[in-house]
């Protein structure tokens, strides 16, 4: 931690001899005042020598002079060092951030590296601003006063030097003490702040679901944390001092004692008994200073370690020295034999071979979790494979700069995120460099320029905090802006239009296929409608690739991707997109339904209704009457027990109609995750459905029987 610290004055070393000087003088004069007395006294008062006397006065005052002035100077110059030196290690700290990986930040705390920036940095900024008035000066201070008294009287100084092992001993035992509960207190500072940062991203998840008086139940636990650990902090940090400065008094005292019954025999004139005894203030007082200021001392170490540990932090995915350029895109993205996982318990990715050829347009499908975004972070290299590797025309993604890959390859995700600046600026982030006409051509592309000129300031319109401003389809189509005004080869979709609602989702994927001409595009979706036209499909499941090839051939083939089709698909929509309706063909795929006659079918699916709920909603909670059975025509949501998620329910999937069929109260609360739209029969419907139906009455008893038995 020294070394560190050095390291980071080097820079700064010529300034800090020159104050190092200045100190040096003004110490000399604040040990010169007290042994003055001296010759005040013997040679002034005593002999009633006023010429003397007059003469020390006004050495006195112009040194005060003198030295003030210097001290002026000195400060000025030591605040800029100072705040040139944190400026630094700020600068280090967050430019290592950036190099970190994905993988990196993913395990890091929240509020971890807030807190490395706001109270460590702090820490060490308090001890640094301290540094000289209780740390150089007293420490000199106490060494020149140490010496003066020696010289004074060698054999009074040597009882007075008893002070120096005593503060330097006696708050030994407290001091680690100190230590430990310092970094105890940091810690929980660093929770606290991370329950902050969490909460203020959250704040619409935290209205949408009612969590405010859990947020605030867990704030407060955090807060009481900190307010223990902080008390018993500072409670140790004062022991070390009270040790030193009771056992300091007790020492004076004594001195005193000692030279006035020396002084007494007259074995020493009064001035130097005065002297010594304005010596020996000094000394103590230094000693004070000094003990003082260790506990801020031990804070800044114990701040200056952690930042360390942060700096030392290895990058994760690294280029190596020898990494070149990744030469332009030309014939085939490969992942070959590829495992990954996140954490190293599990497989997140298993065997996954794949081959996507320069100009195709390709999808990867599965259920959520099933390792599609996973597989998309190793194309970016987010992280790199435990096992095989990611080729790019042959040549592994590890043997390339991460720099020239990305520059190659254009991202849009689901959840885009803007930074608080204008949309030229959004879109400007895409390409450093773009002119103006470059971002206007982007934005006419991705469908968004006339949006923007109707915008308040136009281009020059800042989209708040993650873009919060604007729509999400506008948020999206910026991004689809700013992915392309690069031009890249390589366009990879991360389930970009799936928080969308339907209608907004239809134009901006009619923009996508649009954009995707001449490119490579990789899209990531769990919505199968939205990539039949794509020139091969791989399927993920639990982390392996099960099947590939296009739509159609998929379809014949009658397995995993047959079976999610078969979910999502016999519902039709009007032809202004506003009505949608079921097929009978697919309410006969719900298993309760699956023994229903075709004339019931098809009556039951005239019945059906269309509802939207928007995120945050909730169908139903636990404990509500049962109304209603629903059939969910696209949107994620969460079945919710006693507040725990017991199950995820995706487009295509059906639920309500064990409670109404036993006449209970619901046993789950239905969550949307996402905007959605659903398909609803009503109760008294359903409940004909179960008298004209004798098998379906039968085939429902039983399936309840058997989720009973779960
Ligand atoms: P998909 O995109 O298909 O919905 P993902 O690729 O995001 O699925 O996730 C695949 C698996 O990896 C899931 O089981 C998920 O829980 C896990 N996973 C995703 N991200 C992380 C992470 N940062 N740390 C640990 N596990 C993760
Ligand atoms: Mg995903």
């Amino acid at each position: 931690m020294v070394a560190a610290m050095i390291e980071l004055l080097r820079p700064y070393r010529k300034r800090l001899a020159l104050i190092l000087l200045v100190l040096m003088a003004e110490m000399a004069f604040n040990a010169m005042v007290p042994l003055s007395l001296r010759f005040l006294i013997d040679d002034g008062l005593t002999p009633h020598n006023y010429k003397a006397m007059l003469q020390i006065i006004i050495a006195l005052g112009v040194g005060v002079i003198v030295v003030s002035a210097a001290a002026f100077w000195r400060d000025r110059m030591f605040s800029a060092t100072q705040s040139s030196v944190l400026a630094d290690l700020r600068q280090l700290m967050f430019d290592h951030l950036q190099r970190l990986s994905i993988g990196s930040h993913a395990r890091k705390e929240p509020g971890e590296v807030l807190s490395r920036f706001s109270n460590d940095l702090t820490s060490i900024e308090t001890a640094m601003g301290m540094v000289i008035a209780w740390g150089v000066l007293p420490a000199a201070e106490a060494m020149i006063s140490t010496l003066l008294l020696l010289l004074l009287d060698w054999r009074l100084a040597l009882a007075a030097i008893v002070l120096w092992p005593w503060t330097i001993l006696a708050p030994r035992s407290a001091a680690r003490r100190a230590a430990v509960a310092s970094a105890d207190c940091k810690l929980s500072e660093s929770r606290l702040l991370g329950k902050l940062s969490e909460n203020l991203a959250a704040q619409p998840l935290v209205k949408a679901f009612n969590l405010q008086s859990l947020v605030i139940g867990q704030f407060r636990v955090a807060n009481q944390a900190v307010a223990q650990s902080s008390g018993w902090s500072s409670y140790c940090a004062s022991m070390m001092e009270r040790f030193t400065s009771s056992g300091i008094l007790f020492i004076q005292v004594s001195v005193l004692a000692l030279s006035a019954w020396v002084a007494f025999q007259g074995g020493i004139t009064v001035g130097t008994l005065v002297s010594f005894q304005g010596l020996l203030l000094m000394l103590s007082n230094s000693l004070l200073y000094l003990m003082q200021y260790a506990p801020t001392l031990v804070q800044a170490r114990t701040a200056m370690a952690r930042i360390q540990t942060l700096l030392g932090e290895p990058p994760g995915v690294t280029d190596l020295p020898e990494a070149g350029s990744l030469p332009a895109f030309q014939s085939a993205i490969e992942l070959s034999q590829v495992d990954f996982s996140y954490t190293g318990e599990r497989l997140n990715l298993a065997g996954i071979s794949l081959a996507v050829e320069r100009g195709q347009n390709i999808a990867f499908v599965g259920g959520s979790g099933s390792g599609k975004s996973t597989a998309l972070a190793l194309l970016l290299r987010f992280y790199d494979p435990a096992r095989g590797a990611v080729l790019f025309d042959g040549q592994p993604l590890t043997s390339v700069t991460q720099q020239s890959l990305r520059a190659q390859v254009g991202v849009v995700f689901q959840d885009s995120f803007l930074l608080n600046m204008s949309v030229r600026e959004n879109i400007h982030v895409g390409k450093p460099g773009a002119s103006v006409g470059e971002i206007v051509q982007a934005a006419k592309a991705a469908e968004i320029h006339d949006a923007i000129l109707a915008m308040p300031r136009q281009y020059d319109t800042v989209v708040g905090e993650r873009g919060g401003k604007l729509s999400g389809g506008q948020r999206q189509r910026i991004a689809i802006a700013r992915a392309i005004i690069k031009d890249p080869p390589i366009l990879l979709l991360d389930e970009a239009t799936s928080a969308l609602d339907p209608a907004t989702e239809a134009l901006i994927n009619q923009t996508l296929l649009r954009l995707s001409q001449g490119r490579t595009v990789i899209s990531v979706t769990h919505r199968l409608s939205s990539v039949t036209g794509v020139d091969r499909i791989f399927v993920f499941s639990a982390g392996r690739m099960v099947e590939s090839g296009p739509h159609q051939q998929l379809l014949t083939a009658g397995g995993v991707y047959a079976r999610l089709w078969a979910r999502q698909s016999g519902f039709s929509t009007d032809s202004d997109g506003a009505r949608i309706s079921i097929t009978p063909e697919r309410l006969r795929g719900f298993p309760v339904l699956s023994e229903l006659e075709p004339e019931l079918l098809e009556a039951t699916s005239r019945l059906c209704l269309q509802s939207s709920v928007q995120p945050g909603d909730d169908v139903f909670r636990q404990g509500d009457p049962a109304k209603v059975f629903y059939i969910i025509v696209r949107g994620r949501f969460h079945v919710l027990r006693d507040d725990r998620v017991v199950a995820t329910l995706e487009d295509g999937d059906c639920f309500g109609e064990v409670a109404l069929v036993m006449d209970q109260p619901r046993n789950a609360t239905v969550r949307a995750l996402s905007p959605a739209v659903l398909l609803t029969l009503d109760r008294t419907h359903f409940q004909k459905l179960l008298r004209d139906s004798s098998q379906t009455q039968q085939r429902l008893l039983a399936l309840v029987q058997q989720r009973n038995a779960i």
